[in-house]
Protein backbone atom coordinates (compact mmCIF):
# COMPACT_ATOMS: atom_id res chain seq x y z
CA UNK A 1 0.00 0.00 0.00
CA UNK A 2 1.57 2.97 -1.12
CA UNK A 3 -0.71 5.92 -1.72
CA UNK A 4 -2.55 7.28 1.62
CA UNK A 5 -5.16 10.00 1.56
CA UNK A 6 -5.29 11.82 4.90
CA UNK A 7 -8.05 13.74 6.10
CA UNK A 8 -6.65 16.63 8.54
CA UNK A 9 -3.50 16.43 7.08
CA UNK A 10 -2.74 20.55 7.50
CA UNK A 11 -3.48 19.80 11.56
CA UNK A 12 -1.07 19.42 14.29
CA UNK A 13 -1.04 15.34 14.50
CA UNK A 14 -1.78 14.74 10.80
CA UNK A 15 0.99 16.74 9.63
CA UNK A 16 3.57 15.52 10.62
CA UNK A 17 1.85 11.84 9.99
CA UNK A 18 1.99 13.04 6.08
CA UNK A 19 5.59 14.19 6.86
CA UNK A 20 6.74 11.19 8.13
CA UNK A 21 4.79 9.01 5.61
CA UNK A 22 6.13 10.78 2.69
CA UNK A 23 9.90 10.34 4.15
CA UNK A 24 9.22 7.09 3.57
CA UNK A 25 8.42 7.12 0.13
CA UNK A 26 4.56 6.75 0.78
CA UNK A 27 2.45 8.88 -1.93
CA UNK A 28 0.32 11.19 -0.02
CA UNK A 29 -3.12 13.10 -0.46
CA UNK A 30 -4.13 15.42 1.92
CA UNK A 31 -7.65 16.33 2.68
CA UNK A 32 -8.43 19.48 5.04
CA UNK A 33 -11.09 22.08 5.27
CA UNK A 34 -8.71 24.43 6.92
CA UNK A 35 -11.13 25.15 9.35
CA UNK A 36 -8.32 24.36 12.17
CA UNK A 37 -5.35 22.97 10.19
CA UNK A 38 -2.97 25.69 8.48
CA UNK A 39 -2.03 25.75 4.23
CA UNK A 40 1.59 26.03 5.62
CA UNK A 41 1.36 23.20 7.66
CA UNK A 42 0.61 20.61 4.42
CA UNK A 43 4.33 19.30 3.49
CA UNK A 44 4.62 20.37 -0.48
CA UNK A 45 5.56 17.07 -1.71
CA UNK A 46 1.75 16.27 -0.71
CA UNK A 47 -1.55 16.58 -3.23
CA UNK A 48 -3.85 19.22 -1.33
CA UNK A 49 -7.72 19.00 -1.90
CA UNK A 50 -9.46 21.56 0.00
CA UNK A 51 -12.99 20.15 1.29
CA UNK A 52 -14.73 19.45 3.94
CA UNK A 53 -16.62 15.84 4.70
CA UNK A 54 -19.67 16.88 4.99
CA UNK A 55 -19.31 17.36 0.74
CA UNK A 56 -19.53 14.53 -0.87
CA UNK A 57 -18.80 15.48 -4.19
CA UNK A 58 -15.48 17.28 -3.48
CA UNK A 59 -14.71 13.99 -1.34
CA UNK A 60 -15.41 11.76 -4.58
CA UNK A 61 -13.36 13.78 -6.65
CA UNK A 62 -10.18 13.28 -4.16
CA UNK A 63 -10.73 9.99 -4.35
CA UNK A 64 -10.90 9.56 -7.80
CA UNK A 65 -7.97 11.82 -8.31
CA UNK A 66 -5.74 10.26 -5.82
CA UNK A 67 -7.05 6.78 -5.55
CA UNK A 68 -5.78 6.04 -2.08
CA UNK A 69 -5.52 2.47 -1.15
CA UNK A 70 -5.64 3.31 2.74
CA UNK A 71 -6.81 6.45 4.48
CA UNK A 72 -5.81 7.89 7.51
CA UNK A 73 -8.72 9.68 9.45
CA UNK A 74 -8.04 13.00 11.48
CA UNK A 75 -10.09 15.43 10.33
CA UNK A 76 -12.11 16.11 13.84
CA UNK A 77 -13.06 18.59 16.50
CA UNK A 78 -11.37 17.16 19.18
CA UNK A 79 -11.91 19.93 22.53
CA UNK A 80 -13.79 18.81 25.16
CA UNK A 81 -14.57 21.87 26.77
CA UNK A 82 -16.49 22.71 23.39
CA UNK A 83 -18.42 19.48 23.38
CA UNK A 84 -19.95 20.27 26.31
CA UNK A 85 -21.39 23.07 24.97
CA UNK A 86 -22.11 22.81 21.19
CA UNK A 87 -22.92 18.80 20.89
CA UNK A 88 -24.15 19.07 17.55
CA UNK A 89 -20.75 20.59 16.17
CA UNK A 90 -19.22 16.97 17.46
CA UNK A 91 -21.74 14.55 16.17
CA UNK A 92 -22.07 16.51 12.88
CA UNK A 93 -18.51 16.39 11.95
CA UNK A 94 -16.98 13.68 13.78
CA UNK A 95 -20.14 11.35 13.24
CA UNK A 96 -22.07 12.22 10.69
CA UNK A 97 -19.22 13.83 7.91
CA UNK A 98 -17.04 10.61 8.90
CA UNK A 99 -19.46 8.47 7.78
CA UNK A 100 -19.36 10.24 4.06
CA UNK A 101 -15.61 9.22 4.11
CA UNK A 102 -16.16 5.33 5.40
CA UNK A 103 -19.00 5.31 2.04
CA UNK A 104 -16.31 6.58 -0.32
CA UNK A 105 -13.40 4.14 1.34
CA UNK A 106 -16.28 1.56 0.57
CA UNK A 107 -16.90 2.90 -3.11
CA UNK A 108 -13.71 2.90 -3.90
CA UNK A 109 -12.15 -0.38 -1.89
CA UNK A 110 -9.44 1.35 -0.38
CA UNK A 111 -7.65 -1.97 1.83
CA UNK A 112 -7.37 0.06 5.32
CA UNK A 113 -8.87 2.78 7.47
CA UNK A 114 -6.57 3.94 10.03
CA UNK A 115 -8.66 6.16 12.69
CA UNK A 116 -7.88 8.79 15.31
CA UNK A 117 -9.62 7.73 18.50
CA UNK A 118 -9.01 8.43 21.91
CA UNK A 119 -8.53 7.45 25.06
CA UNK A 120 -11.30 9.98 25.86
CA UNK A 121 -13.94 7.35 24.69
CA UNK A 122 -12.79 5.41 28.40
CA UNK A 123 -14.46 8.34 30.36
CA UNK A 124 -13.12 8.17 34.01
CA UNK A 125 -11.23 4.63 34.16
CA UNK A 126 -11.46 1.78 37.19
CA UNK A 127 -7.98 1.17 37.05
CA UNK A 128 -5.00 2.46 35.46
CA UNK A 129 -2.99 2.06 33.37
CA UNK A 130 -5.81 2.16 30.58
CA UNK A 131 -6.08 -1.12 28.69
CA UNK A 132 -7.73 -1.86 25.90
CA UNK A 133 -10.21 -4.29 28.45
CA UNK A 134 -11.81 -1.57 29.93
CA UNK A 135 -15.44 -0.38 29.44
CA UNK A 136 -16.20 2.40 27.63
CA UNK A 137 -18.31 5.33 28.99
CA UNK A 138 -17.44 8.64 27.31
CA UNK A 139 -18.31 11.76 29.55
CA UNK A 140 -18.10 14.29 27.11
CA UNK A 141 -19.75 14.55 23.59
CA UNK A 142 -15.87 14.73 22.02
CA UNK A 143 -15.58 11.07 23.55
CA UNK A 144 -18.62 9.90 22.54
CA UNK A 145 -18.36 10.86 18.74
CA UNK A 146 -15.24 9.27 18.64
CA UNK A 147 -16.59 6.09 20.28
CA UNK A 148 -19.83 6.04 17.68
CA UNK A 149 -17.18 5.86 15.18
CA UNK A 150 -15.65 3.56 16.72
CA UNK A 151 -18.80 1.19 16.44
CA UNK A 152 -19.93 2.39 12.83
CA UNK A 153 -16.10 1.18 11.70
CA UNK A 154 -16.85 -2.43 13.80
CA UNK A 155 -20.49 -2.95 11.28
CA UNK A 156 -18.34 -0.90 7.78
CA UNK A 157 -15.87 -3.62 8.58
CA UNK A 158 -18.91 -6.81 9.59
CA UNK A 159 -20.98 -6.08 6.38
CA UNK A 160 -18.21 -4.26 3.87
CA UNK A 161 -15.25 -5.98 4.96
CA UNK A 162 -13.20 -2.70 5.09
CA UNK A 163 -10.33 -3.43 7.53
CA UNK A 164 -9.42 -0.81 10.26
CA UNK A 165 -6.71 -0.03 13.07
CA UNK A 166 -8.08 2.58 15.92
CA UNK A 167 -5.58 4.47 17.51
CA UNK A 168 -6.59 5.94 20.98
CA UNK A 169 -4.36 8.15 22.40
CA UNK A 170 -4.08 11.27 24.72
CA UNK A 171 -1.92 13.96 25.04
CA UNK A 172 0.18 14.18 21.61
CA UNK A 173 3.44 16.58 22.23
CA UNK A 174 6.46 17.58 20.59
CA UNK A 175 7.19 18.36 16.68
CA UNK A 176 9.36 17.45 13.85
CA UNK A 177 11.83 20.26 12.68
CA UNK A 178 9.86 21.46 9.99
CA UNK A 179 6.17 21.32 11.79
CA UNK A 180 4.14 22.03 15.16
CA UNK A 181 1.27 22.78 17.47
CA UNK A 182 -0.64 25.48 16.76
CA UNK A 183 -3.93 25.70 17.04
CA UNK A 184 -5.71 29.35 16.85
CA UNK A 185 -7.30 28.78 20.05
CA UNK A 186 -4.68 27.26 22.31
CA UNK A 187 -6.17 25.16 25.33
CA UNK A 188 -2.93 22.52 26.01
CA UNK A 189 -0.65 22.92 28.21
CA UNK A 190 3.16 22.54 26.72
CA UNK A 191 1.91 25.31 23.91
CA UNK A 192 0.56 27.82 26.21
CA UNK A 193 3.74 27.01 28.76
CA UNK A 194 6.22 27.79 25.94
CA UNK A 195 4.37 31.11 25.30
CA UNK A 196 4.79 32.32 28.09
CA UNK A 197 8.53 31.48 28.00
CA UNK A 198 8.55 33.22 24.52
CA UNK A 199 7.20 36.32 26.54
CA UNK A 200 4.06 36.09 24.68
CA UNK A 201 1.92 35.48 27.65
CA UNK A 202 2.59 36.94 31.15
CA UNK A 203 1.47 33.41 32.81
CA UNK A 204 0.27 30.18 32.80
CA UNK A 205 -2.34 28.70 34.46
CA UNK A 206 -2.58 25.62 36.48
CA UNK A 207 -5.81 23.95 36.78
CA UNK A 208 -6.04 22.51 40.31
CA UNK A 209 -3.81 22.33 42.88
CA UNK A 210 -5.67 19.62 45.02
CA UNK A 211 -5.66 16.42 42.93
CA UNK A 212 -4.79 13.08 45.14
CA UNK A 213 -1.33 13.00 43.25
CA UNK A 214 2.52 13.52 45.12
CA UNK A 215 2.21 17.05 43.67
CA UNK A 216 -1.47 17.82 43.96
CA UNK A 217 -1.95 18.39 40.14
CA UNK A 218 -3.22 16.88 37.01
CA UNK A 219 -0.99 13.39 35.57
CA UNK A 220 -0.86 13.32 31.73
CA UNK A 221 0.69 10.56 29.71
CA UNK A 222 2.68 12.42 27.16
CA UNK A 223 3.45 10.74 23.83
CA UNK A 224 5.90 12.43 20.94
CA UNK A 225 4.06 13.04 17.75
CA UNK A 226 6.70 11.25 15.78
CA UNK A 227 5.97 7.92 18.27
CA UNK A 228 2.23 9.02 16.92
CA UNK A 229 3.03 8.66 13.48
CA UNK A 230 5.27 5.53 13.91
CA UNK A 231 1.81 3.85 14.82
CA UNK A 232 0.20 5.36 12.07
CA UNK A 233 2.12 3.63 9.96
CA UNK A 234 2.69 0.56 11.57
CA UNK A 235 -0.90 0.29 11.33
CA UNK A 236 -1.16 0.01 7.92
CA UNK A 237 0.50 -3.46 7.36
CA UNK A 238 -1.64 -4.42 9.98
CA UNK A 239 -2.74 -7.91 9.36
CA UNK A 240 -6.17 -7.63 10.95
CA UNK A 241 -8.97 -5.03 12.04
CA UNK A 242 -8.22 -3.82 16.15
CA UNK A 243 -8.18 -1.14 18.49
CA UNK A 244 -5.28 0.19 20.44
CA UNK A 245 -4.39 2.31 23.41
CA UNK A 246 -1.63 4.61 22.61
CA UNK A 247 1.15 5.81 25.37
CA UNK A 248 4.31 5.88 27.00
CA UNK A 249 3.34 4.17 30.03
CA UNK A 250 4.85 7.36 31.86
CA UNK A 251 2.89 10.35 33.86
CA UNK A 252 4.23 13.85 34.27
CA UNK A 253 2.46 16.34 36.47
CA UNK A 254 1.19 19.99 35.20
CA UNK A 255 4.05 21.45 37.81
CA UNK A 256 6.28 18.74 36.48
CA UNK A 257 5.96 19.90 32.77
CA UNK A 258 6.72 23.34 33.74
CA UNK A 259 9.68 22.81 35.46
CA UNK A 260 10.96 20.54 32.61
CA UNK A 261 10.21 23.50 30.36
CA UNK A 262 11.77 26.24 32.35
CA UNK A 263 15.09 24.28 32.44
CA UNK A 264 15.08 23.27 28.44
CA UNK A 265 13.95 27.30 27.81
CA UNK A 266 16.26 28.50 30.17
CA UNK A 267 13.74 30.98 31.15
CA UNK A 268 11.82 31.94 33.97
CA UNK A 269 7.98 30.71 33.97
CA UNK A 270 5.54 32.22 35.71
CA UNK A 271 2.50 30.10 37.12
CA UNK A 272 -0.37 30.67 38.78
CA UNK A 273 -2.67 28.31 40.32
CA UNK A 274 -6.44 28.16 39.65
CA UNK A 275 -9.07 26.02 40.66
CA UNK A 276 -9.58 22.25 38.69
CA UNK A 277 -10.74 22.70 34.84
CA UNK A 278 -14.25 21.03 34.99
CA UNK A 279 -14.08 17.25 33.14
CA UNK A 280 -10.29 16.80 33.91
CA UNK A 281 -9.52 13.53 35.59
CA UNK A 282 -6.61 13.23 37.93
CA UNK A 283 -4.74 11.05 36.00
CA UNK A 284 -4.70 9.35 32.80
CA UNK A 285 -1.95 6.82 31.51
CA UNK A 286 -2.34 5.11 28.64
CA UNK A 287 -1.26 0.76 28.33
CA UNK A 288 0.34 0.55 25.54
CA UNK A 289 1.65 -3.46 25.45
CA UNK A 290 -1.00 -4.53 22.81
CA UNK A 291 0.10 -2.26 20.35
CA UNK A 292 3.83 -3.24 21.40
CA UNK A 293 3.27 -6.99 20.83
CA UNK A 294 0.95 -6.82 17.66
CA UNK A 295 2.38 -4.67 15.64
CA UNK A 296 6.19 -4.18 17.18
CA UNK A 297 5.28 -0.16 17.91
CA UNK A 298 8.41 0.86 20.15
CA UNK A 299 8.59 4.65 21.19
CA UNK A 300 11.62 6.56 20.55
CA UNK A 301 11.31 9.54 23.11
CA UNK A 302 10.30 7.95 26.68
CA UNK A 303 10.92 11.24 28.53
CA UNK A 304 9.08 14.34 28.80
CA UNK A 305 12.41 16.44 28.40
CA UNK A 306 12.69 14.97 24.77
CA UNK A 307 9.59 16.18 23.66
CA UNK A 308 9.67 19.59 25.18
CA UNK A 309 13.02 20.44 23.80
CA UNK A 310 11.29 19.30 20.28
CA UNK A 311 8.16 21.33 20.89
CA UNK A 312 10.58 24.43 22.03
CA UNK A 313 13.10 23.94 18.72
CA UNK A 314 9.56 24.60 16.71
CA UNK A 315 8.08 27.28 18.57
CA UNK A 316 11.86 29.33 18.88
CA UNK A 317 11.81 28.95 14.74
CA UNK A 318 8.03 30.19 14.66
CA UNK A 319 7.27 32.13 17.08
CA UNK A 320 4.04 32.62 15.48
CA UNK A 321 2.87 29.39 14.28
CA UNK A 322 2.39 29.08 10.94
CA UNK A 323 1.25 32.98 10.93
CA UNK A 324 -2.32 32.70 9.59
N1 LIG B 1 -3.59 22.40 32.03
C1 LIG B 1 -3.22 23.45 32.85
N2 LIG B 1 -3.07 24.69 32.29
C2 LIG B 1 -3.27 24.95 30.96
C3 LIG B 1 -3.65 23.87 30.12
C4 LIG B 1 -3.81 22.61 30.69
O1 LIG B 1 -3.01 23.28 34.06
O2 LIG B 1 -3.12 26.09 30.51
C5 LIG B 1 -3.69 21.05 32.60
C6 LIG B 1 -5.02 20.38 32.35
O3 LIG B 1 -5.90 20.66 33.41
C7 LIG B 1 -4.63 18.89 32.29
C8 LIG B 1 -3.21 18.92 31.72
O4 LIG B 1 -2.73 20.25 31.93
O5 LIG B 1 -4.57 18.36 33.60
C9 LIG B 1 -3.16 18.60 30.25
O6 LIG B 1 -4.13 19.40 29.59
P1 LIG B 1 -4.24 19.52 28.02
O7 LIG B 1 -5.34 20.51 27.73
O8 LIG B 1 -2.88 19.82 27.46
O9 LIG B 1 -4.64 18.07 27.53
P2 LIG B 1 -5.85 17.08 28.01
O10 LIG B 1 -5.26 16.21 29.09
O11 LIG B 1 -6.99 17.92 28.46
O12 LIG B 1 -6.15 16.31 26.78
Amino acid sequence: MKKILVTGGAGYIGSICVEELLNRGYQVAVFDNLSEGHGKAIDPRADFYQGDLADRSVLRHAFEQAKPEAVMHFAANALVGESMTNPSKYFRNNVASGINLLDMAVESGVKKFVFSSTCATFGIPDRMPLDESLPQRPINPYGESKLMFESILRWYEKIHGLSFVALRYFNAAGASEKFGEDHRIETHLIPNILKVALGQKDHVEIYGTDYETPDGTCIRDYIHILDLAQAHILALSSPQSDFYNLGTGGGTSVREVIETCKQVTGRDIKAIEKPRRAGDPPRLIAASEKIRTALGWQPQYQNIRAIVESAWAWHVKNPNGYGD
